[in-house]
């Protein structure tokens, strides 16, 4: 008898510790996520003016791409669905793998675009 409540103490008090752990990697997963879209929103916008972005034909309106530059482009092919884009969905600029430190415009495009898998 005494095994079974040694048993059961033991049990609560792994239940006990597996739900504070449960809890515990939930607010750091909250608290890093918050963090993140916090730091993607402060980033600075990329500019078309800058050197890589010209190169890349880089716009913030897929729209308004050189199609005579870039035949391949399509004015469906917008950041937000490209692969390379980290931005949270709904938000309007967004980082990019591709220019470090710089948010792009979810509807923006440039030439490196790949379409996200489906
Ligand atoms: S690589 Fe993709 S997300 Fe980055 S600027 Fe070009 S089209 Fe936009």
């Amino acid at each position: 008898m005494s095994n079974r409540k040694s048993e059961t103490s033991v049990n609560g008090g792994r239940r006990q510790f597996l739900q504070l752990t449960g809890l515990g990697i939930g607010a750091v997963a909250l608290a890093a996520a918050t963090s993140r879209s916090a730091r993607a929103e402060d980033l600075p916008h990329l500019s078309p003016d800058d050197a890589t972005a010209k190169a890349l034909g880089y716009v913030e309106d897929s729209a308004k791409a050189d199609s005579a530059k870039f035949p391949n482009h399509k004015p469906t092919q917008q950041c937000l669905n490209c692969n390379f884009y980290q931005g949270a969905a709904g938000s309007e600029f967004g980082p990019c793998t591709l220019f470090p430190g710089k948010a792009v415009h979810s509807k923006g495009w440039c030439s490196a675009y790949v379409a996200k898998p489906a």
